[in-house]
């Protein structure tokens, strides 16, 4: 019989193991013979798929039907030398093609091993104690306790439930919740039963004990795990913006070259060199290894924000960060520390401080039923750890819990029979318990919600009725912690006689708790860096007006007298149109705000367009996640549910790794822009020489697999270490990225076409005619293709296009800021990519196959030499262009 139709202890005994769990040796023997509870990647695609594309997309077919039209010179007129430029035509498609396929495969590792960094843990009874694991530590007879938010981490029959609630979208694609209970079922398919809950469903709210019956592949979802593989692959804006872009631009280079190809059939140039010629303006101008060095520096960057604990979940969120206008962060946890403890207390009537609670001993008859409360009234999991008792669980029910406990001396008297859960639309919860004087509900929460279902408040001198002064003096006792940034809590209590049902109602008001959640240290100085970087913090809190205010102001984010609160009531009664027209108030706090309504303030925030970026923790909060532009998800104290719908998840939980991803996130695009104009520069000099050799009858300065040595040989490293450049301290003191700012920019364009790369062309030309007018060459004599001072002078000027555009890689590592500023040893990519340049252009000058392939020749040192009087005058003239240029930026 499947284990749905069985009772819970048939269904126990059938796995061989108890509600207690089993034994740490017995779980190990079992993981060795059941294997790790993982759902292998399957439908993958295969890597020689990837690799196959590297060589047919394109920029490849473009470069493969030059080969063959160089073959196709060769057969009809041997001898020129076709066939060997068809080879390293072809060469060139290979080696292109590997250094795609590795930069791509590198990145997809990249992105892959973050997920690692992440691994679903779960909370498993073994032995009796409750023990944290990694999800692929479950075997089949394990018993795990499944709370709100947790996925389902195997497939499990139930053992005990309180309200438990399943969202199974995944396996059945329902998306309403559905009930769980423990009772036998005679459901056929183990899908639809009710007493299972099912790997990679998640928990929408209640608890559960349940014992792990399948793992792994062998669960449901391990059979349809196709159907699920949610990788964040997809494709960023920027990345098909540069797809795009390549596309364009070898489009135009093709056209240019068919025209400039009529242009050479019109001067009467002979056909197999006009045929030559455009060629090499098609390969001069096709940005070959484009794409993938973007997807990789985006990747990379990933790493970088893993390192800044900020784990992006897909590429695409990179760049959204980059550009992000608002973040909208919740308070708990994110700007604070979350680390509770009660500090002040509003009891029988006045004010007590902690400090002198433990002396007062008439507090523990007045005020047992508070403390009995704080001491039951929360979800936290107690285990002992060497005769200690550990509270786990919500850092302020642990609070509340200790000194409760601390306060009342007959806790095993008490039992807790049931619960009302918390949510956060009641903002309170309630356990009902058999006490030694009865049955007693024990309500906490937020001070209107618990005080609007009281009837009397415990005073010093006995029961008072809750009437409008009463009730007065109460809200200005919570005012005053409030306003002291104290999260104030409500207590009551309530008997409730044998037989009736436990009710929020008709209680007695025991107290007011006021609790301490200081700010983490390092939020004001990442909250002032939002200001200058022009991006708009809005808390977004389920606490009070007055204890968000309070810390707002302790942490810097409101600095006018009076900033507008918005509370969770006001949400509901406006209209959007109202709410976007709040919103352009300079300092927002939206508080008493319930999780679903954060989406309202997501959506409003981008109909004006803004960028948004949402923090959250819960079930709730999954379709703010989803909506905003940048969901964030806390990695310490987020539900597995929250983390799967967020494209950021916080390692730290901290609100300042937030900030330190949105610096990333900018700083890649920037670099992005350092390497285009980098790989952009180099076309102006490859270009020029074939202007000159057909406008002007010299010889070509510059062959066709030279250009190909360049832009596929020596460029590529250096374009790679731009990629990785640390974030200039400038990137958080200017406002954020226009929307649709493009990456291509007009300055950008006329920077490396008319500037660098026009200063680049006139150094190689004039080092090509200094080493052939040395050699006593006149204008208007013919070279052959083979001769000595033809191929050194060809070597001249690929030797200064080399060195030029190792310049340029220290030229382009910042648009505006000095070469000296920077320094050089910030990057040590840029200096491996410079020493790489290095060593390839001297093997293809100095080495009898680097002279063979490109048709090179030895030169001497005075042509590096006036090559480096180029670089340097290149240097000078960037140097005095940015000194006018941040003369002209500047205030
Ligand atoms: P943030 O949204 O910034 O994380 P928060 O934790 O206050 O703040 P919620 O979790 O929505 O937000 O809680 C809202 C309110 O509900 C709290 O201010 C508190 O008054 C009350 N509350 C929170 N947790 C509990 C709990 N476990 N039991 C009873 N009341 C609670």
């Amino acid at each position: 019989m499947h284990i749905h139709g069985l009772s819970v202890e048939q269904a126990l005994a059938s796995l061989n193991t108890t509600a207690a769990g089993l034994a740490g040796p017995e779980a190990a023997r079992r993981l060795a013979e059941f294997g790790p509870n993982h759902v292998e990647e399957v439908g993958r695609e295969h890597l020689l798929i990837g690799f196959a594309r590297e060589f047919t997309h394109f920029f490849a077919i473009i470069l493969w039907i030059g080969a063959a039209l160089a073959f196709l010179a060769e057969h009809f007129d041997p001898g020129q030398g076709m066939a060997r430029l068809g080879v390293a035509i072809v060469g060139v498609i290979i080696v292109n093609g590997v250094f795609s396929f590795w930069q791509e495969y590198k990145a997809e590792k990249a992105v892959a091993a973050l997920r690692q960094l992440l691994p679903q843990k779960v909370q498993v009874l073994r032995g009796g104690e409750v023990t944290q694991l990694l999800a692929s530590g479950l075997v089949p007879g394990d018993v795990v306790l499944l709370a709100e938010g947790d996925f389902v981490p195997a497939d499990c029959r139930l053992i005990e439930t309180l309200a438990l609630r399943v969202n199974t979208a995944t396996i059945t694609g329902e998306s309403l919740p559905k009930a769980r209970t423990t009772e036998a079922s005679t459901e056929d398919s183990p899908v639809y039963a009710r007493n299972l809950v099912l790997a990679g469903t998640s928990v929408v709210s209640g608890e559960a004990r349940a014992v792990v019956y399948a793992t792994g592949m062998r669960t449901e979802f391990g059979r349809i795990a196709h159907l699920t593989q949610t990788a964040g692959t997809g494709s960023s804006p920027l990345q098909r913006e540069i797809a795009r872009l390549s596309r364009i631009v070898a489009v135009l280079a093709t056209g240019m070259g068919v025209v400039l190809y009529f242009v050479g059939q019109a001067v009467g140039l002979p056909p197999l060199e006009n045929l030559l010629f455009a060629i090499g303006i098609i390969v001069a101008n096709v940005p070959e290894g484009l794409l993938p060095t973007v997807t990789l520096s985006l990747a990379m960057a990933t790493q970088r924000m893993a390192r800044r604990n900020a784990l992006v979940r897909h590429l695409p969120a990179v760049e959204a960060l980059g550009s992000t206008t608002t973040i909208c962060c919740d308070k708990t946890g994110t700007l604070t520390q979350n680390r509770m403890s009660v500090q002040r207390l509003w009891l029988g009537g006045g004010f007590l401080d902690v400090g002198d609670l433990a002396g007062q001993a008439r507090l523990r008859e007045d005020n047992r039923e508070l403390f009995a409360n704080a001491a039951f009234c929360h979800n936290l999991k107690i285990v002992e750890a060497n005769g200690r008792h550990k509270l786990l669980g919500d850092p302020m029910e642990a609070a509340l819990a200790s000194i409760g406990r601390q306060m009342t001396g007959e806790l095993a008297a008490y039992r807790r029979i049931d619960e009302i859960p918390f949510d956060t639309d009641r903002k309170r919860m309630s356990v009902l318990c058999a006490t030694p004087r009865g049955r007693m509900l024990y309500c906490k929460g937020a001070p209107e919600t618990v005080i609007a279902a009281c009837g009397h408040v415990q005073f010093d001198a006995g029961l008072v009725p809750l009437d409008p002064v009463v009730r007065t003096r109460l809200l200005a006792a919570q005012r005053q912690m409030a306003e002291a940034g104290l999260r104030v809590l409500a207590f009551a209590h309530v008997a409730v006689p044998d037989g009736m049902p436990g009710e929020e109602h008709g209680m007695i008001l025991s107290g007011l708790v006021g609790l301490e959640d200081p700010p983490r240290p390092e939020v004001p100085e990442a909250v002032a860096r939002c200001a200058t970087a022009g991006i708009r913090i809005i808390m977004v809190t389920g606490d009070h007006p007055q204890t968000a205010l309070a810390i707002a102001r302790r942490i810097g984010m409101v600095k006018t007298e009076n900033p507008m609160v918005i509370s969770g009531d006001q949400l509901r009664s406006i209209s959007p149109a109202q709410l976007q027209l709040a919103l352009d108030a300079k300092e927002i706090i939206f508080a008493r705000v319930a999780a679903e309504q954060k989406m309202l303030i997501v959506q409003a925030l981008q109909k004006k367009g803004e960028i948004v970026a949402v923090t959250g923790d819960g079930v709730n909060d999954a379709p703010a996640l989803k909506t905003a532009d940048i969901g964030i998800a806390m990695g310490i104290g987020g539900t597995d549910v929250a983390k799967e719908a967020a494209d950021l998840i916080l390692l730290d939980d901290n609100f300042a790794s937030i900030v330190a991803a949105i610096e990333e996130g900018r700083a890649v695009f920037d670099n992005i822009r350092k390497f285009l104009t980098y790989i952009l520069s180099s076309n102006i000099p490859e270009l020029v020489p074939y202007l000159a050799f057909v406008l002007f009858r010299i010889p070509l300065p510059l062959t066709i697999i030279q250009i190909l040595a360049v832009d596929l040989g020596t460029d590529m490293l250096p374009a790679l270490a731009l990629g990785a450049e640390k974030p200039d301290p400038g990137v958080m003191q200017r406002p954020p990225r226009a929307r649709h700012e493009r990456l291509l920019s007009w300055s950008l364009l006329a920077r490396a076409y008319l500037f660098l790369g026009v200063l680049e062309a006139a150094a190689a030309m004039a080092v090509f005619f200094v080493v052939l007018n040395a050699a006593g060459w006149t204008w208007g004599v013919n070279l052959d293709r083979t001769d000595p001072l033809y191929l050194q002078a060809t070597s001249a000027c690929l030797a200064t296009i080399v060195v030029m555009q190792m310049m340029n890689v220290v030229l382009c590592r910042h648009p505006s800021k000095s070469a000296f500023a920077l320094g050089l040893f910030g990057n040590r990519y840029i200096l491996m990519g410079l020493a790489a340049e290095l060593a390839v252009i001297l093997f293809i000058i100095y080495t009898p196959p680097g002279q063979w392939l490109f048709g090179t020749a030895a030169i001497g040192a005075e042509v590096w030499l006036l090559a480096l009087v180029g670089a340097a005058l290149m240097w000078a003239l960037e140097e005095m262009r940015k000194a006018w240029l941040r003369r002209r930026l500047s205030p």
